[in-house]
């Protein structure tokens, strides 16, 4: 897959606020943020979509929720409750091709409106 911002990130090639590393995955925060808390937790390994994910990449996705779990207990905001979503594609609005759990917390959050609905 083609490299993207984030491996930049990763490589400190340019800058990021840098909350979490370890040897398979890296936490920062979005440069965009959506809720008093945005961060983004990506696997160090470059995977462009979910629909890549490969048999032998199961733990590492798993490991990406565990930092995000890891990140609310420290950070002090888990039993408010937060949102970890990961966008695929085009329909979810993706923008980065190489995924990466957002972490949402610090206030009470909606879903996007649905109006076309009957
Ligand atoms: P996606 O829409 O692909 O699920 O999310 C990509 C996220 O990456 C967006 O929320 C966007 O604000 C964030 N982002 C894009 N470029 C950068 C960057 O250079 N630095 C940081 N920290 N976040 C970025």
């Amino acid at each position: 897959m083609a490299e993207t911002i984030f491996t930049k990130i990763m490589n400190r090639e340019i800058p990021a606020d840098i909350v979490y590393e370890d040897d398979i995955s890296l936490a920062f925060k979005d440069i965009n943020p959506q809720a008093p808390v945005h961060l983004l937790i990506i696997p160090k390994k470059e995977i462009a979509t979910i629909n890549d994910i490969e048999e032998g990449d199961r733990e590492l996705v798993g490991h990406l929720y565990w930092v995000a779990a890891k990140l609310a207990k420290e950070m002090g905001f888990a039993d408010d409750g937060y949102r970890v979503v990961m966008n695929c594609g085009e329909n979810s609005g993706q923008t980065v091709f190489h995924i990466h759990l957002h972490l949402l917390a610090g206030k009470p959050l909606g879903w996007p409106p649905y109006t076309d609905k009957l």
